[in-house]
């Protein structure tokens, strides 16, 4: 199988779905999931907090045209296990892919120090259920 650019900018949208969640919804494409690092950032009060990056495989690119579906039930999943720990902020939000691969895998450590800044690469647009309170409300 060809390999899938990721270093193009997607428009995310964020799905509840069990299984697959069906073709592409703007070109109709055979979407394929992928376990891609994900920029996540929290928000207190509307202010930006700390985000962290995950390698998970909760999204599926559409391989002819800029389009990732996010299975949201797996994100608040992640979400939720992240949190406690973590509790910076009462709200998430997914914010984009981070290419490491562009990073060499001995410097991830210093990923977004001024040595090596995020390679990220944001949503064009985002849809959906992305931007998630852990307990489920809205
Ligand atoms: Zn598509």
């Amino acid at each position: 199988m060809a390999e899938i650019d990721i270093s193009q900018p997607r428009e995310c949208i964020g799905r509840a779905f069990k299984g697959k969640p069906g073709p592409c919804p703007h070109c109709g494409g055979v979407l394929r999931q992928e376990y891609l690092t994900y920029l996540i950032t929290a928000q207190r009060d509307g202010q930006l907090q700390n985000g962290f990056i995950a390698p998970e495989n909760f999204g599926l690119l559409c391989p002819a045209c800029p389009t990732i579906v996010v299975n949201s039930d797996k994100l608040r999943e992640l979400i939720g296990l992240r949190v406690a720990p973590w509790a910076a902020g009462t709200e998430f939000a997914l914010v984009g892919i981070v290419d490491i691969d562009a990073v060499p895998a001995e410097e991830w450590t210093q990923l977004g120090r001024e040595t090596w800044p995020l390679p990220l690469i944001e949503f064009s647009r985002i849809s959906g259920e992305v931007f998630l309170r852990p307990d489920g409300s809205d």
